[in-house]
């Protein structure tokens, strides 16, 4: 018999062990699979995307950009943008992180394609010719700055105008902080122009999507006729981990989510994204007569 060849160092030879811990991981091409953040399965993509972004196990919401949003909703080929040619500028010359405001918009913009958080235009939704603004989350959190305040307020009175139904799909961490109190002052115009929209008694439908949070719950988003709110939605004004580090205590399950709210009287429904666009024609037909 060989000398005791087992030497304490072959166990540790890799090639031993064929187990799972060592073998190779098998690469995943980037961005083909995802996983959900409720169930957590893992999803392809693509079977994602064809689901209108929901999860096809649990019917997680995930997110949408706002192109994508305008497409689920409206009536092929009919959006028509107005307003995109207002871009924002860098007032304060604001500095954050080593990193300037005016910076941090070429970037946002480059990433999003989109001049600003929130898309704005005239569209149909099934034949119903409606004023339509989609924020688009991907763009600095969907943050509401003055351009995206003043995008909003034009949109509110050209649709005053044409006396068409308003809609606007909300994703929002709220005001924005690189512009301090300019972006606040858009709560207030937003309001001013919906209260005239309310004057020549139009109809608006706020859509709430996760998540929509602070300034943005504190003006346009909460002041609608109807408001509807996707299934899970985070709807805010200060987050719960800022509201629960600052009472100190345990806040509610499910607090501050779309069907929290819909239980105390915050929210009129919730509506599932494949039924987004036809509740809405419902609505535009229902509040007609
Ligand atoms: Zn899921």
């Amino acid at each position: 018999m060989a000398d005791d060849d087992a030497s304490p160092a072959r166990p540790y030879d890799p090639s031993v062990f064929e187990g799972p811990a060592t073998r190779e991981k098998k690469d995943i091409p980037d961005g083909l699979w995802m996983r959900c953040a409720t169930c957590e399965s893992m999803l392809f993509r693509k079977v994602v995307a064809e689901n209108l972004e929901i999860c096809p196990n649990c019917e997680h919401h995930f997110p949408v950009q706002a192109r994508q949003r305008i497409e689920q909703l409206v009536d092929p080929g009919s959006f028509e943008e107005l307003f995109a040619n207002i871009a924002p500028t860098d007032p304060l010359a604001f500095k954050w992180m080593g990193q300037t405001y005016a910076r941090r918009l070429t970037k946002e913009q480059a990433k999003t394609g989109n001049t600003e958080a929130v898309l704005t235009g005239l569209a149909y939704v099934k034949g119903r010719r409606v004023g339509l603004g989609v924020m688009d989350g991907e763009f600095l959190r969907g943050s509401m700055g003055s351009v995206v305040g003043e995008k909003i307020t034009l949109l509110i009175e050209e649709t005053t105008t044409h006396s068409l139904p308003l809609i606007i799909v909300c994703v929002s961490g709220g005001a924005r902080m690189h512009e301090s109190a300019l972006s606040l002052m858009q709560m207030a115009k937003t309001s001013a122009a919906l209260s005239r929209f309310d004057d020549a008694h139009g109809l608006y439908i706020s859509v709430l999507t996760d998540p929509t949070s602070g300034g943005t719950t504190a003006s346009f988003a909460m002041l609608a006729d109807v408001i509807l709110a996707e299934p899970g939605a985070l709807i805010a004004f200060a987050g719960p981990r800022v509201i629960a580090n600052t009472i100190k205590a345990e806040l509610p399950k499910g607090f501050q989510r779309a069907e929290f709210l819909l239980a105390h009287g915050f929210v009129d429904s919730i509506v599932h994204r494949r039924d987004l666009r036809s509740e809405i024609a419902r609505l535009i037909d229902y509040c007609a007569r």
